[in-house]
């Protein structure tokens, strides 16, 4: 990224800067009223909110768009490939209050970047948002290296009820090499942890979500053994897809097959509602599914609903997904990885082709 020269401490006068401007998602803006259109099939209610720096972000991960090391000036840069327009977060805050009293915000988040100055400035977001609209939702996207527990209680106390913390990636291994020691970023696996745990002991159960990208390089095992965990943890694991971010370090990588992605969906979805046993899955060499076993019952059921290949996100006050993110794992025109709004009979057809799942499920290839 092309260097930014101005002293961090008078930033604010030559840029338009966080905690006084904020970035928003093109779904949100066009939702509040701020841009004109509106996005396909999206019934999108959740304002996604982003913090903004000159620099971006000073962790350097090496597949997003706001890493530090990646070439390009700050204006281009891009979170998960959507250009996020920068308002103040004033304005941002009336619009929501405005929306909040002419039928309501499913919830709001603010996502934090790697940067000195990103937790005072995420308390001071919040409260610039509840002020006005105090009892819309809120979570906060946090960077759990700017955090401790005592900065949990306070963003708590500000006005947030979920947390969510990007993990990313499903083992020490591929954390510290897309995220951490590996990319000389500041981020840490088992300081990630800590600050996961903490919250889930002072947010409660469910109120606490780790994002987890599908494809940086982990086995389906690694994503089955975290569906698990999580579980037990009664931690929510929200599923992203990777795709190649221009300018990045991993821009040449592949995404995952679509297969892959479906399957893992629907896996994800058994596990987390239908209690599917651990028995049930097998793997092969690669540590790939290689087999289901489940009844015909859960597995028709579950897919006849399109629930799990909807996006996964926070909730709204009623319990349904708010935060369905649009574009946040496909680019217009490209095919939903994750839809946001129930499939209908004419998607599940597709995602039925899409995930080929004769070629593992027992039922349907019964060991003789
Ligand atoms: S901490 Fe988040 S915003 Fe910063 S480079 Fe990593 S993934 Fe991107
Ligand atoms: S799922 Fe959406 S609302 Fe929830 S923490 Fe993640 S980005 Fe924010």
């Amino acid at each position: 990224m092309a260097k930014v020269t101005v002293p961090s401490d008078q930033q604010a006068e030559q840029y338009q800067i966080s905690p006084d401007y904020v970035r928003i998602s093109m779904a949100a803006a066009i939702e509040l009223g701020l841009k004109p259109g509106r996005i396909n099939r999206c019934n999108c209610n959740c304002i996604n909110l982003l913090q903004n720096y000159p620099e971006g972000c000073y962790a350097n991960c090496t597949y997003c768009g706001l890493a530090r090391e990646r070439p390009g000036t700050p204006e281009e840069n891009t979170f998960i490939r959507v250009a996020w327009p920068l308002y103040p977060t004033d304005l941002v805050a009336e619009k929501i209050a405005e929306r909040e009293a002419n039928g309501g915000v499913g919830r709001v988040c603010i996502s934090q970047v790697q940067d000195h100055r990103a937790y005072d400035d995420l308390v001071d977001m919040i409260r610039r948002v509840k002020r006005p609209a105090p009892q819309v939702p809120m979570s906060a996207l946090v960077s759990a290296t700017t955090l401790n527990e005592e900065r949990l209680h306070t963003i708590k106390e500000a006005g947030v009820d979920i947390i969510g913390v990007g993990l990313d990636a499903v083992t020490e291994e591929l954390f510290e090499e897309t995220r951490g020691r590996g990319t000389k970023g500041p981020h840490n696996w088992e300081y990630h942890w800590r600050i996961v745990r903490a919250a889930r002991e002072i947010y409660g159960a469910m109120k606490v979500n780790c994002h987890i990208i599908v494809g940086l390089g982990e086995t389906d095992k690694e994503l089955v053994d975290m569906f698990y965990q999580l579980k037990e943890e009664q931690i929510a694991g929200y599923l992203f897809s990777f795709n190649p971010e221009p300018g990045t370090v991993m821009q040449d990588l592949s995404r995952s097959p679509i297969h892959r992605m479906r399957r893992i969906q629907l896996v994800k979805h058994l596990i987390e509602n239908q209690n599917l046993p651990r028995e049930a899955l097998s793997f092969d060499n690669e540590s790939s599914i290689s087999r289901l076993d489940a009844p015909e019952t859960m597995v028709e059921v579950a897919v006849n609903t399109g629930l799990p290949f909807m996006t996964n996100g926070c909730p709204d006050r009623a319990g349904e997904v708010a935060c369905n993110r649009p574009y946040g794992s496909y680019r217009p025109g490209e095919e939903y990885r994750d839809y946001p709004f129930q499939p209908n009979a004419n998607d599940l057809i597709v995602i039925r082709q899409q995930m080929r799942l004769e070629e593992v499920w027992a039922n349907l290839n019964p060991v003789m």
